[in-house]
């Protein structure tokens, strides 16, 4: 008796159940199954023409709703997807449910141009992403100049021959391409003029303290030069007042996104958005 009190008898499960009753108790194996039980929700938010104040176009942003802890953001339950992996199913979600939503909108008469999707370095470093988006595309019967891509300086930076070669068959694909968070990476111009890039987004920590602060606005006016010269888009991330506004479309900038025009709102209420 006394030898079999091993580890097993103070135990309900075997070693393999234990794991995972463990693990359901860790947001990471909450996260595992948040896409099964239908947890994620995808938020909009909309992209304003500064000339015309009329929504051009869509940010898809992510949501999880967790049955305990309620909204948990992306901040925070990204970066572990993006450690464990999950990150490659969960954006291949976001991107199915943009390409459904952009048709839809199409389908009901809405002028949307595009919904932007973000795009973690880890999907592009460990799937065929290229296929995935060619996969969606077909399934969803999507033009592809209405979706656009969003990855972040830094994970140009980190990985740039695999993510060059990648874009470049994405470009073929019909996408448009976006480098998010723009002026936080440390990106060498001669890297980002080797990517087949369409729009850069003014990261929004340059935006914050315009027009009064003289150093983000050199920054602001700098990278909008820039861009301009490289023959892409801009457009400024985190626009928060109409003096924000005001001193961007001044500068030239023609594409603002922003708590000014409205917060990621669900795609029901985005709809309305668009009604109005
Ligand atoms: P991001 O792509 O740079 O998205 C912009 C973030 O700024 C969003 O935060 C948005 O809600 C917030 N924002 C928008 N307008 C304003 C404003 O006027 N003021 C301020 N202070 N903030 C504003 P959110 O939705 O919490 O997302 C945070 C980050 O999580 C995103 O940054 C993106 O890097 C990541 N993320 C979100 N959804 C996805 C996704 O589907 N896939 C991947 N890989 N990453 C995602
Ligand atoms: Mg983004
Ligand atoms: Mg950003
Ligand atoms: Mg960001």
């Amino acid at each position: 008796q006394v030898k079999n009190k091993g580890k097993n008898n103070h135990c309900f499960y075997s070693d393999d159940l234990s794991k995972s009753a463990v693990e359901r108790f860790t947001l990471e194996g909450q996260l595992r199954h948040a896409l099964v039980r239908k947890q994620f929700e995808v938020y909009y938010q909309p992209q304003v023409s500064l000339i015309t104040g009329e929504i051009i176009g869509a940010e898809a942003l992510i949501r999880w709703n967790h049955p305990k802890l309620g909204l948990v953001s992306p901040a925070t339950f990204i970066p572990m997807a993006e450690e464990t992996g999950l990150i490659v199913q969960i954006g291949e979600w976001v991107l199915r449910e943009a390409a459904h939503q952009i048709v839809r909108w199409h389908k009901a008469g809405h002028a949307i141009q595009w919904i932007a999707v973000n795009v973690s370095g880890v999907q592009i470093m460990r799937s065929n992403f290229a296929d995935t988006v060619y996969g969606i595309l077909m399934e969803t019967d999507c033009n592809p100049h209405m979706l656009e891509l969003e990855i972040t300086e830094s994970t140009v930076m980190q990985n740039t021959e695999y993510v060059i070669d990648t874009f470049n068959r994405i470009k073929q694909l019909g996408l448009k391409l976006a480098i998010d968070d723009f002026g936080t990476g440390y990106s060498s111009l001669s890297n980002l003029k080797r990517l087949p890039l369409d729009k850069i987004k003014i990261d929004q920590s340059f935006v914050r303290d315009l027009p009064d602060d003289l150093d983000d606005a050199a920054i602001a006016n700098a990278i909008y030069a820039m861009a301009g010269s490289l023959g892409f888009s801009v457009i400024a991330e985190g626009v928060e007042t109409q003096a924000q506004a005001d001193f961007l479309s001044a500068m030239g900038c023609k594409e603002g996104q922003g708590y000014l025009y409205s917060k990621p709102v669900t795609a029901t209420e985005f709809s309305k958005l668009l009604t109005k």
